[in-house]
């Protein structure tokens, strides 16, 4: 019967699997991953975090057990969380060069060479009252906490870091701390923003692991509400103006519709953060033998590759890399 269908038709589903992984448009590879980790003061601890089982809080001197698998896997950046020894009104510990942080990242920045260290600049782990910022009454002061994270900054700059990773949500804190920087020699230190950070529920893991709830009130008047996608983009594209050099969205899974739309609108890298709840998500969904792990896991963070995010920053980075080196 040739010639019966004169038009050739649209073809799907027909290439072959070398084909298709040929011109795959999307990938995730082990340098696109980023692994977040709290460090606690002391010696010889890991310790599995409760809210977070899988994950530890690691003193200083542990690092390399998490590390050096994780560089063997192929993961190169690292996210630095910490839990200081003190906390106060002001979060004076913050900038403190002994806390685990600052002193974490001297530590890894001899010892791993190759790696890159970014490390969360906040005040939500330093304060006794669990708020991003200092307070005036009952409400977080913008101004004079600006001061603050810029010196905060400073100190994990001084102590090594590549990049700092502002998450506080203050307006004007890029421009902050980029001016800081910059006075200080540090011009060759990057800012990730956390642009785009909704008041979400999949952040309550993490604040038990971060010990940084809040004693009193909430987070909405300085994070975003999920309901507006907009309000996000115009957060992010100032922190593009105020010096930005890459901009994270959060939690990454509920948002993107907005890494999506920021990839249209900037030429800056993305980053999506795939936060605690996440992780929770799919770990106790694999655990009750709902999901396949490693399948639904790797999906979930390709989509967010796929949405337009360079990098994603995630508790299941070296494990994603083994998986990834397994299948190559
Ligand atoms: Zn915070």
């Amino acid at each position: 019967m040739r010639g019966r269908f004169p038009v050739s038709r649209p073809r799907r589903n027909r290439l072959s699997p070398a084909v298709r992984s040929l011109l795959a448009e999307t990938a995730l590879e082990p340098r696109h991953l980023v692994l977040p980790f709290f460090t606690v003061p002391g010696s010889g601890v890991k310790r599995e975090i409760p809210s977070l089982p899988g994950l530890f809080h690691w003193s200083v001197d542990r690092l390399p057990e998490l590390v050096e698998p994780a560089l063997e896997a192929g993961v190169r950046a690292f996210l630095l969380f910490g839990l200081p020894s003190r906390k106060d009104e002001r979060g004076s510990s913050a900038d403190d060069p002994d806390q685990p942080v600052q002193r974490a990242l001297g530590f890894l920045r001899g010892r791993y060479p190759q790696a890159l260290l970014a490390s969360d600049v906040c005040l939500c782990e330093y304060t006794s009252h669990g708020h991003c910022g200092c307070l005036a009454g009952q409400e977080v002061d913008n101004d004079a906490t600006l001061e603050r994270l810029a010196s905060v900054a400073l100190s994990h700059a001084r102590a090594g870091a590549h990049v700092v990773a502002p998450s506080d949500m203050m307006d004007g804190r890029v421009g902050a701390i980029r001016y800081a920087l910059d006075g200080a020699g540090f011009s060759s230190v990057g800012i990730w923003s956390y642009a785009a950070k909704f008041a979400s529920a999949f952040y309550g893991p993490f604040r038990d692991a971060a010990g940084s709830a809040p004693e009193f009130g909430d987070r909405r008047g300085y994070q975003l509400p999920v309901s507006n996608p907009r309000e996000a983009l115009r957060d992010a594209l100032m922190d593009e103006d105020e010096g930005a050099d890459l901009l994270l969205v959060k939690p990454a899974g509920t948002s993107l519709d907005i890494a999506a739309r920021l990839r249209g609108r900037t030429e800056l890298p993305l980053g999506g953060y795939v936060v605690s709840g996440e992780y929770m998500m799919l770990r106790c969904a694999a655990g009750a033998g709902a999901l396949d792990e490693r399948r639904a896991v790797l999906e979930y963070h390709l989509a967010v590759r796929r949405a337009g995010c360079d990098v994603v920053v995630t508790y299941l980075a070296a494990e994603i890399a083994r998986w990834l080196r397994e299948e190559a």
